[in-house]
């Protein structure tokens, strides 16, 4: 049997208990779970007194549940009163925190450009295809016969030793030039051709000026009657658009076997006119291409009547352009990603 006084003692003591724990709660949402703890209507400490009702003597039982009422009539109000200071006190703490000081400066946005070796190559779209050149764009992985043997170039031929080929197998590799995109075209088209065709090329080569990855620019014209004046006439107008007006090109001996004959292309200093300077060596020319005459066994591998037609072609790294262009000095800073380099250079 239990008595009221006895009843009494344990309510106070429920009422010290939640004070004492509701001094400690900062958040709203931890009241909540404490209010839970002593008012919930199944596990609830408070509510749990009522349970104990079976235990009063008959007389006392409406005092019993009165007093019980009363102590959780006690207690909402209190957790209520605690509550809405609680929320008050977030509510401004959010307010501060969303605070917008207008009077500070804004973050500024900065717009992106474009890389530079897209930049010089769209250039040089832009340039060739105001010469009526067309864009083709191969394939990275080639097979050996586009890459080297229909451009005269076969298994045995010392010219393969000048490029360090990543092979997938003995039939595939990685494209070492964009010529190999000549083949496919001129199979695949009747003369006249006249095409530029731009592309990553890889090669196991790497040091400040090369990289085992690098972007050329080919290009490919076939009619009746093409020749070396023809080349030098296209290779001169490019070079005035790409490096100014008062740049001239010289041609030099040079070897490729897809071509013959076959030039390297200088373009006349433009830091320093061709007065010499550290840019050119001192010799006032710079190296830019190589090129030449479409070589007849180029032709006539692509089933093209090396009697009829001839050609010219050249290639061009983009890379070396954008480091000409731009006075980069390091091949990698193209590659690095480096957005205090690439900010520098929006043309
Ligand atoms: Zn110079």
């Amino acid at each position: 049997m239990k008595d009221l006084s006895e009843l009494q003692s344990q309510i106070e003591n429920l009422k010290a208990e939640i004070r004492g724990a509701v001094e400690s709660q900062s958040s709203s949402k931890g009241l909540y779970e404490l209010k839970k703890s002593f008012l919930d209507s199944k596990q609830g400490k408070l509510s749990a007194l009522m349970k104990e009702m079976a235990q009063v003597p008959a007389e006392q039982k409406a005092n019993f549940g009165k007093a019980v009422n009363e102590a959780k009539q006690w207690a909402l109000g209190f957790f209520d009163d605690i509550d809405t200071k609680l929320k008050e006190k977030e509510l401004k703490l959010r307010y501060e925190s969303e605070k917008i000081d207008i009077s500070m400066p804004s973050v500024k946005q900065t717009g992106g450009n474009l890389h530079p070796i897209t930049t010089v190559r769209n250039q040089l779209i832009d340039i060739f295809a105001g010469m009526g050149f067309s864009v083709y764009e191969g394939t990275e992985i080639e097979k050996d016969f586009y890459n080297f043997t229909a451009l005269n170039t076969p298994a045995d031929h010392p010219a393969r030793d000048m490029q360090d080929t990543f092979y997938l197998s003995p039939e595939f590799l990685l494209r070492t030039q964009t010529s190999a995109g000549q083949i496919h075209v001129m199979e695949s088209t009747k003369p006249p051709i006249k095409i530029v065709s731009p592309g990553k090329v890889f090669r196991s080569d790497d040091d400040a000026t090369h990289s085992p990855m690098f972007s050329q620019m080919e290009g490919l014209v076939v009619d009746e009657g093409i020749n070396l004046c023809d080349l030098k006439g296209s290779l001169d107008m490019f070079v005035k658009q790409i490096f100014g007006e008062e740049t001239t090109t010289r041609l030099r001996p040079s070897y490729f076997p897809f071509t013959e004959p076959s030039v390297e292309v200088d373009v006349s200093c433009f830091q320093c006119g061709g007065k010499g300077c550290k840019l050119c060596k001192g010799t006032g020319w710079i190296e830019v291409l190589g090129a030449g005459v479409v070589n007849k066994k180029v032709l006539e591998n692509c089933g093209i009547d090396s009697e009829k037609y001839s050609g010219f072609a050249f290639g061009l790294g983009l890379e070396r352009i954008a480091m000409l262009k731009y006075g980069i000095n390091n091949i990698k800073m193209l590659f690095e990603s480096d957005i205090r380099v690439l900010d520098q250079i929006d043309d």
